[in-house]
């Protein structure tokens, strides 16, 4: 575990919901509406079954407009992350803003963050359960809390 200079561990926080604010299309709505649900979804091509993430309104390899919205379990692991100290009037903040791969959604990859772990215990592979943080205008954004540390038992997930 690292620790800070004034010896507590940093834990990765998500933003107060007020910093976040997001604006929804026809093409994205249906992922934010389900995770004002708690549900994770992921749009696939309804003619030929490529996951397109971030959502668009047409499927990038045959150009189909037809979309199925497909619910996730919710697991993930780290692609890629990056750990930021501070931020524009929160300086003591700690995040971890991560691109993460969805098992059940082959080729698809989400950018979010990994919440409520200290950040020396992520690492590429690092197992993710998806979790909602509420942001501005009522909305929920996915974030993901690390589900199985290497070498320690999985962690209950928070209700
Ligand atoms: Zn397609």
């Amino acid at each position: 575990m690292s620790s800070t200079p004034g010896g507590g561990a940093k834990v990765a926080a998500a933003l107060p919901a007020e910093a976040v604010k997001i604006s929804v299309d026809p093409s994205t709505e249906p992922f934010w509406q389900a995770a004002r649900e708690r549900r994770l979804v992921a749009p696939r091509c309804a003619d030929c079954g490529t996951f397109r993430l971030p959502p668009t309104p047409f499927c990038w390899r045959c150009q189909s407009a037809a979309v199925d919205w497909t619910e996730l379990s919710g697991r993930a692991s780290v692609y890629t992350y990056t750990v930021v100290d501070g931020y524009p009037g929160l300086p003591g903040i700690t995040l971890v803003p991560v691109v993460v791969d969805l098992p059940d959604a082959p080729g698809a990859r989400l950018v979010s963050n990994v919440v409520g772990v200290d950040p020396a215990d992520v690492s590429i592979g690092t197992e993710l359960t998806v979790d909602f943080h509420p942001i501005s205008d009522g909305w929920l954004l996915p974030v993901f809390r690390v589900f199985r540390v290497a070498g320690q038992p999985a962690q209950e997930r928070r209700a």
